[in-house]
């Protein structure tokens, strides 16, 4: 008596032994590249141990420590809850089921699934955690932090869903064809795609998605940008401009960045910075973004990144491998876009896992930049006192808990920063 043939695997049980190697492979790439390119050690025979009494005063740590514990439980509820909603529709039939109604009005097919699958599903996420949102921002205006009304929050929060669903849309529509149109090797092809679709993101994100949030405009002319400019041209680093963001419609915080590569790279600083610090503070915080620029840390984040998604998306193929997995979110396999639920939870729980490794890398391409502003301006008071400005206007946290630190700090704490910088003048 013979049996059907089973449906669409999603991958041949013969393929499985390949996905691993391949797997593994490209985390042993991963781990070597990290090691060579992440600056481990940013100053030798350094004392970083932070000592937030010696540069802030009581009342300041005080205040800062009470920011913080109201905005705790709101952020780590979002990443608690955004984790279930995801366990839920990904490991349930219910997000297949998601996906089919959403595709329904636009005729069904696999596209429409996947494109109004992932709005959907995103939104759903987003309406999850906006009670936690509403919190975060109360807490945000108890403090002078945000700037904004509830009708501009709200448009934030829907132009960020729409681009975060948008940029999710395109990487599974293209990995979706690719397994339909490879049932056994689709993972390897998908495996470049992703990488590729990474390296594009980051080279357009600063053309197309950065102007969604804010309006920029070219710093004036005037001393202080032939001042940013004289210091680019001495560092080495051709800048034409340095761009101004208006991010003072969002908040009252001090930041800076530079974004893009090659033809889309730009320094931006944001005008709250402009309006509240010297010109000796303006020039240390570009002085650092010049950092990031000279060493290529956006291109280097970028392929790493590019790296980090080749790897994941094998890791799926892996995972997608096991059959009861499938069965129970409903879905035959890669090819069949009722899976993007639970792809979608593989994702957010890799991408939460790997948080701490992530950050790790951030703090130390952070630190070299740290190093760079201070090796180029040689003004350890204006990195200080810059320092201290933006740690008392932000908030910043000043001893973060070790887990606050490992899941949500790019960057390293104040206090570290300050003491690199007298670390960095002992050592002279
Ligand atoms: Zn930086």
């Amino acid at each position: 008596m013979s049996h059907p043939a089973p449906s669409a695997a999603p991958l041949p049980v013969t393929a499985v032994p390949v996905t691993l190697t391949l797997t593994l492979t490209l985390t042993l790439a991963l781990a070597l590249a990290l090691a060579l390119v992440v600056p481990w050690t940013v100053l030798p025979g350094a004392d970083l141990r932070p000592d937030p009494l010696r540069d802030f005063s009581p009342e300041q740590i005080a205040r800062e420590v009470a920011f913080h514990d109201a905005l705790r439980p709101s952020s780590y509820g979002t990443l608690a809850l955004g984790l279930v909603v995801a366990a839920v529709l990904g490991l349930t039939r219910s997000g297949a089921r998601v996906v089919t109604a959403a595709a329904r009005p636009l005729g069904g097919g696999w596209k429409a699934q996947v494109v109004a699958g992932v709005l959907v599903l995103g939104l759903l996420g987003r309406l999850a955690v906006v009670p936690l949102a509403i919190r975060s921002e109360t807490v945000l205006r108890d403090y002078g932090l945000s700037t904004q009304t509830w009708a501009s929050w709200a448009s934030d929060v829907t132009k960020g869903l729409l681009v975060d669903a948008g940029l999710t849309a395109l990487v599974l529509l293209t990995v979706v064809a690719l397994a339909r149109r490879a049932p056994r090797s689709w993972w390897a092809w998908a495996s470049l795609a992703t990488a590729g679709l990474v390296v594009a993101g980051s080279f357009a994100y600063p053309l197309v998605v950065e102007p969604v949030f804010n309006d920029f405009r070219p710093l004036e002319r005037g001393a202080l940008r032939d001042d940013l400019l004289a210091l680019a041209a001495r560092d080495g680093v051709p800048v034409d401009d340095v761009l101004v963001a208006d991010a003072s419609r969002r908040t009252t915080a001090l930041n800076a960045y530079v974004s893009g590569f090659g033809g889309s790279r730009r320094i931006v600083v944001y005008d709250t910075l402009l309006a509240s610090a010297p010109a000796d503070e303006v020039e240390l915080v570009v002085a650092h973004e010049l950092g990031h620029a000279e060493e290529q840390d956006v291109l280097t984040g970028t392929l790493l990144g590019a790296l980090g998604a080749a790897t994941g998306v094998c890791a799926i193929a892996l995972v997608l491998s096991w059959q009861p997995l499938l069965r129970r979110a409903g879905a035959r396999g890669m090819a069949d876009p009722r899976v993007v639920p639970l792809v979608l939870l593989l994702v957010t729980a890799g991408t939460l896992a790997t948080a701490p490794a992530t950050n790790v890398v951030s703090r130390r391409l952070e630190a070299r930049a740290d190093l760079h502003s201070l090796d180029l301006t040689r003004d350890v008071a204006a990195f200080s006192a810059s320092q201290r400005r933006l740690a008392e206007r932000n908030l910043s946290d000043l001893e973060p808990h070790p887990l606050a630190y490992a899941l949500f700090a790019t960057h390293p704490s104040v206090t570290e920063r300050l003491a690199l910088a007298r670390e960095w003048e002992r050592l002279q």
